[in-house]
């Protein structure tokens, strides 16, 4: 599919060797030089993060949205943690023990007792 902020992409104007060096795993400095004038960074980060969701670094190849693929695959790590708290709070919320919770996500009690503990300290902070 293509979107109309496409048409400005500085990449489409150079050599794509530049946004795959070699190995596909060592991004080249000159192509995120490249994305960091780029007029539609913006929308080309927001498109790669859709793109490629929570996949690993093995996954990933080049020089994307101004992000390397270390630094994209850690901020979909990120949002992985991110949804997975998330998903301990509701739990928590609807009555569950911390050992329900743990068993259902597959992590560990130590796990789900921080993410509680840190959430409990949240709300009275707030109050
Ligand atoms: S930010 Fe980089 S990868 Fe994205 S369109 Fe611009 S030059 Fe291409």
């Amino acid at each position: 599919m293509k979107y109309a902020w496409m048409d400005e992409a500085l990449c489409a104007q150079v050599d794509p060797g530049l946004f795959f060096s070699e190995g596909h795993r060592n991004t080249s400095r000159k192509a995120l030089r490249i994305c960091g004038t780029c007029p539609v960074q913006p929308e080309c980060a927001a498109f790669a993060a859709a793109v490629e969701g929570d996949l690993t670094a093995k996954y990933r190849h080049g020089a994307w949205g101004g992000k390397s693929v270390q630094q994209r695959a850690l901020e979909g790590g990120a949002s992985r943690v991110d949804d997975r708290d998330e998903q301990i709070i509701r739990m928590t919320d609807r009555g569950l023990t911390p050992a329900t919770i743990a068993a259902q996500l597959g992590i560990s009690d130590r796990t789900v007792g921080r993410v509680r503990k840190a959430y409990q300290q949240q709300q009275e902070a707030a109050a």
